[in-house]
């Protein structure tokens, strides 16, 4: 049965395992590990960075990001639902002492231009310096449009501010851009990554490596960043072993991303349906959103606990929250979900007695 919490559930697949077991391993404190140097050379040419930093989670790379744009008492732009703001811990604030200006996220996920220019403080002794706008992509499973991101970071260069993307997903966006263009998935990809002066990028969600995340940006940016890893205890030894993975994820699980992406819409229709004409959740099961690998469902309160409750039993895995006082549970597709496994769920949705 399909565990849909999320897309950093995957198991590293036999031939990343071997990978990872053949990698060339030196100390990368020292930077000499042969594997990550390849990681992070192979990364940077690929998105059209001069430089890149492995480290382990994207919220240090995040973080790391934040403390090369922001000294103590800057101000980075972040939307209210943004990772950067409200998932990591209020890293940005309590390790790097940066102020964050939460903006409203619109209803398609994006920050409204006037929002961002109305956030934008002055040059006055009463306020933060703003210095950086931070974007997210996809954002809930969301793409945000290439013109609008092109449109924020003319706004971002007009006023001298600095733009980092929280590219988490980024090869999720990337994937159905490539499917809506007809055009090349890492091209799309780093045509997403130029409106930034640094991207961060999971290697452990879709991509299905175990561990591990990237920072691009110039060599400047990287090299005080190297330093910032080390502070916050991210400088690893034997590092290869994971970066092998992560190679491997870059070199073979990128274009596959489109066969999540398509077995997400077979979850998403085969859910819808059963909002429309099943017994019991017929008017009480709603596709809320279905984007890329990550689908929304919003369930009544009459039936949430019953149905949460079956799913469960099945070992059909999501997870649920409240939002707007219905249950929402997510269901995230990836490397380890099979389309065998999406009919069986959607079956087992079928057979839901209330
Ligand atoms: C997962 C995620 C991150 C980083 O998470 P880690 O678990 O620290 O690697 C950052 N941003 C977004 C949008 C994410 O989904």
């Amino acid at each position: 049965m399909p565990d849909f919490r999320s897309d950093t559930v995957t198991q590293p697949t036999p031939a990343m395992r071997a990978a990872m077991l053949a990698a060339p391993l030196g100390d990368d404190v020292f930077g000499d590990d042969p594997s990550v140097n390849g990681l992070q050379e192979h990364a940077a040419a690929l998105l059209g960075f001069e430089a890149a930093l492995f480290a382990p989670t994207g919220t240090q790379t995040n973080l790391i990001a934040l403390m090369g744009h922001c000294q103590r008492g800057d101000e980075a732009i972040v939307g209210q639902s943004w990772h950067t703001y409200r998932w990591e811990g209020g890293g940005m604030a309590v390790l790097g002492s940066i102020q964050p200006q939460p903006v409203e996220n619109q209803a398609d996920g994006t920050l409204a231009l006037a929002d961002i220019a109305a956030a934008i403080k002055p040059d006055d002794p009463h306020f933060a310096r703003t210095r950086l706008v931070v974007l997210e992509n996809t954002t809930g499973g969301r793409v945000l449009p290439t013109p609008y991101v092109a449109q924020v970071a003319e706004l971002a260069r007009s006023r001298q501010l600095a733009m980092h993307l929280d590219g988490a997903r980024l090869f999720n966006a990337a994937a159905a851009n490539a499917e809506a263009n007809g055009t090349d998935v890492y091209d799309e990809a780093r045509a997403l990554a130029a409106h930034f002066d640094s991207v961060s990028l999971c290697l452990s969600k879709g991509l299905g490596a175990p561990v591990g995340s990237l920072l691009l940006g110039s060599r400047d940016f990287i090299a005080r960043a190297r330093r910032t890893r080390k502070m916050l205890g991210g400088g690893m030894r034997q590092a290869g072993v994971l970066a092998a993975a992560g190679q491997h994820a870059l070199e073979h699980h990128v274009r596959r991303l489109a066969d999540d992406h398509a077995l997400l819409r077979q979850l998403a229709e085969g859910l819808a349906e059963a909002g429309r004409s099943h017994p019991v959740l017929a008017g009480r099961l709603g596709v809320a959103s279905a984007n890329t690998n990550i689908l929304f469902t919003d369930l009544h309160a009459d039936v949430a606990p019953a149905f949460t409750d079956w799913l469960a039993r099945h070992g059909v895995r999501v997870t649920s929250g409240l939002y707007a006082g219905q249950t929402r549970l997510r269901w995230v597709t990836h490397l380890d979900v099979t389309p065998q496994q999406v009919a069986e769920a959607l079956d087992c949705v079928q057979k839901f007695k209330g």
